[in-house]
């Protein structure tokens, strides 16, 4: 199959704007064999719209397999001759940006080992000066949402028109069922803030393994994703990095067959004036929460000043212990999770201390 792109500028440009866009690849180029081979078996799909690849691989430890290197690039560079697929590579410094453009790579994107580190953003965004090249940038590893932003400024300050955002989840202490904990109200907040930027998800990289990565994508779609990134390699268990993850092209034909796209919007009018019904119903369920905690705070207030008179603590922790008890058993009866329970009183708490620290020191 030999359908070379006949011009992979306003290619890549037409590409940007396809919903859901769908990018797809091994985690790392390994072999020419592999990576052409991978492409070819990704192309014969028919949904991926862009080849991803690892050439340089940051690793958290050393001694694991750091990338083929540029040597990789012309090897992409085939798998887009034979196959017609654009092509994306991470890069993290000025050197690999001239080296990804110099072999015709379309888009690039910043890792989220990158993203943190402020230096290395500058020193990619100034290598960007002047190349017109679409750039997608990841989540931090950690769930910092102004250093994202930060990295976002950097490369948009450099020129780039194009940049796109990929959430691969956030690394957290101790074992959970996700790679990276997806956190999904940080790019759901990175979304708010870019409105106009393409989001895209990496379910690989917040699952770090195969079993979940159809309910994690599908959640991407429902929360109003622009598109996903999937990594998918020929031999996945063989792969040199980010096995347990990997799918086959096959596998990942079958996953995104499965996923449901659904629609921001739908012009039905009906179906508006409904949800425009329950929209003002959560509204004003709102305000009236608002309402009760302005309230209880006043409480607060009140309790500080008699708990001042008779010169008390602030903090009973046997009485807080009690309300904590016995509103996760009644939540959990309601159908509130725990959790939830625990953050919302956590945070009522904090604010109840803050309003009867005001009344101390007045
Ligand atoms: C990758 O995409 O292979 C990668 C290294 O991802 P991240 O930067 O999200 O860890
Ligand atoms: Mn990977």
């Amino acid at each position: 199959m030999e359908t070379t792109a006949p011009d992979s500028k306003t290619n890549i440009m037409e590409k940007w704007s396809k919903r859901p866009l769908l990018i797809a690849g091994p985690c790392s180029a390994e072999t020419e064999e592999q990576m052409v081979t991978t492409a070819k078996q990704i192309a014969a799909i028919n949904q991926v719209d862009i080849l991803r690849a690892g050439i340089w691989k940051p690793r958290t430890r050393p001694g694991s397999f750091e990338g083929v290197g540029a040597k990789g690039l012309p090897w992409l560079q085939q798998a887009k001759k034979e196959t017609g697929l654009l092509t994306a590579v991470e890069v993290a410094t000025g050197k690999q940006v001239y080296d990804a453009l110099h072999f015709d790579v379309d888009v690039l994107w910043i890792g989220a080992r990158t993203t943190v580190n402020p230096f290395s953003v500058q020193e990619v965004a100034d290598a960007l000066r002047g190349v017109d090249v679409p750039v997608l940038i990841k989540n931090p590893i950690n769930p910092d949402i102004d250093l994202w932003t930060g990295a976002v400024e950097r490369v948009s300050k450099a020129g780039i028109k194009n940049i796109g955002l990929i959430h691969r989840g956030f690394s957290s202490y101790g074992n959970t069922e996700f790679r990276n904990a997806p956190m999904w109200h940080l790019a759901i907040e990175m979304k708010r803030r870019n409105p106009e930027m393409l989001m895209i998800n990496d379910p690989s990289h917040i699952c770090g393994r195969r079993d979940i990565l159809q309910e994690v994508a599908q959640k991407a779609i429902d929360l109003d994703f622009d598109g996903l990134m999937i990594e998918s390699h020929m031999m996945p268990d063989s792969a040199w990095s980010d096995a347990a993850q990997q799918i086959t092209p096959a596998e990942l034909d079958v996953l995104l067959e499965g996923i449901i796209w659904r629609k921001e919007d739908i012009s039905s009018e009906e179906f508006h004036q409904v949800l425009e019904r329950l929209r003002q119903q959560i509204n004003n369920l709102d305000d009236e929460l608002l309402l009760l905690l302005a309230n209880r705070m006043v409480i607060a207030e009140r309790i500080g000043a008699y708990k001042k008179e008779n010169n008390i603590t602030i903090l009973q922790t046997r009485r807080w212990n009690e309300i904590l008890e016995k509103a996760v058993a009644k939540g959990v009866k309601y159908g509130l999770s725990q959790d939830f329970i625990v953050k919302y009183l956590d945070a009522v708490h904090m604010e109840s201390i803050n309003h009867q620290n005001k009344i101390f020191n007045s």
